[in-house]
């Protein structure tokens, strides 16, 4: 039995031609899920008995559950039971313009990054799409709000479930489904090389981030363990690639540690780097861990720093900070409540 939250429209239309239906059926499926918030088959009364029979046969709709919730005035952290009792999290972000959700990918993380709680826990297992539908959808309920737009930055390392992740980017997007633009989309990636050019022909035009955070790969390699496989030059280079093919500019994160990467020297090395690409920087002020030793840049030097990048012609912004009093960070609130 499947769970019909993972399923995408076609997939669902699919479903019904070879049970000989005709395949608008998957539309309004998707209406009664999507639009409606029906979770019960039989409540979908423009199906006809027997193809509700069938479904309630073929699919479930079974919800992961909420089991902790912490608030501030603008930010909203869920920690959620899956039906095998792993935890993962998603964070919700209050903006003047709409709420953003970040949501996890993965039980655990194998990237190993130095400075990110998530990777303190190896990967148990990919996140089926339901459980990353059903992250939004819990919360949307829970809060009463319809989410504008989703990050995959919480647990997990998007490009290594990536078909999952597929999924879920077609159901969200989706006008029956979530329908979440797909300009308020972001997929962020350690950098994953082989799948950023992959990524490059996924049709939806959602965005692109890339976890960079050095500029050179000595650093890099102690930071994050990924750059052993995939060196800094290859990154670059799927970069320009993914922009060629698609046309979009990638956001290069990068967190601001102190003393580790936050120098001026840094800075220089980071717009040599960057010279000609077409990104945004985005500058990260490090969320402070209770486990891990990296100590957050002060703001005059985060401002320096990017007043360097911008004088030297690189769009910049500084993230805003949420949650800092809830460890909003990845990784944090399930840390805290699970010993590892
Ligand atoms: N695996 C993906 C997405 C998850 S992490 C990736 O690496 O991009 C989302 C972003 O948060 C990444 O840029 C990550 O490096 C950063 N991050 C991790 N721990 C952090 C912390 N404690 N404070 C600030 N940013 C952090």
């Amino acid at each position: 039995m499947q769970n019909i939250y993972g399923y995408t429209k076609e997939m669902l239309s699919d479903y019904f031609v070879n049970m000989g239906e005709k395949s608008f059926k998957a539309t309004q499926v998707f209406e009664w899920l999507y639009q409606k918030r029906v979770s019960s088959f039989n409540e979908m009364t423009n199906i006809k008995k027997d193809v509700i029979e069938k479904l309630e046969k073929d699919f479930n709709t079974q919800m992961i559950k909420i089991v902790k919730k912490l608030e501030t005035n603008d930010t909203h952290k869920y920690l959620f039971e899956l039906s095998d009792k792993n935890y993962i999290e998603a964070v919700v972000m209050d903006h003047d313009y709409g709420s953003s959700v970040c949501v996890s990918s993965e039980v655990g993380c194998n990237m190993g990054c130095a400075f990110c709680e998530s990777g303190r826990l190896k990967k148990q297992r990919n996140l089926e799409t339901y459980e990353m539908v059903e992250q939004i959808l819990l919360i949307e309920k829970d809060l009463n709000i319809r989410i504008s737009s989703v990050v995959i930055m919480g647990i997990g390392e998007p490009f290594d479930n990536y078909d999952n992740v597929i999924k879920f980017l077609y159901i969200i997007n989706d006008a029956k489904g979530l329908a979440i633009g797909s300009r308020h989309i972001t997929v962020s990636t350690c950098g994953l090389v082989p799948k950023i050019l992959e990524f490059a022909n996924f049709p939806l035009q959602v965005n692109l981030a890339v976890s960079l955070h050095a500029a050179y790969d000595d650093l890099r390699d102690k930071l994050m363990p990924v750059n052993k496989v995939y060196k800094i030059n290859e990154l670059i280079a799927a970069i320009k690639e993914y922009y060629k093919k698609t046309n979009r500019r990638v956001t290069i994160e990068y967190v601001m540690l102190d003393s580790v990467n936050d120098s001026l020297d840094d800075a220089k090395k980071l717009v040599n780097l960057l010279k000609g690409l077409n990104v945004y920087v985005n500058l990260i002020p490090y969320n402070k861990t209770n486990t891990l030793n990296f100590k957050k840049t002060s703001k005059d030097r985060v401002l320096k720093f990017g007043k360097y990048l911008q004088d030297n012609n690189i769009t910049v912004t500084i993230r805003k900070e949420f949650g800092k009093e809830i460890q909003a960070a990845c990784g944090q609130l399930r840390s805290k409540e699970v010993r590892i």
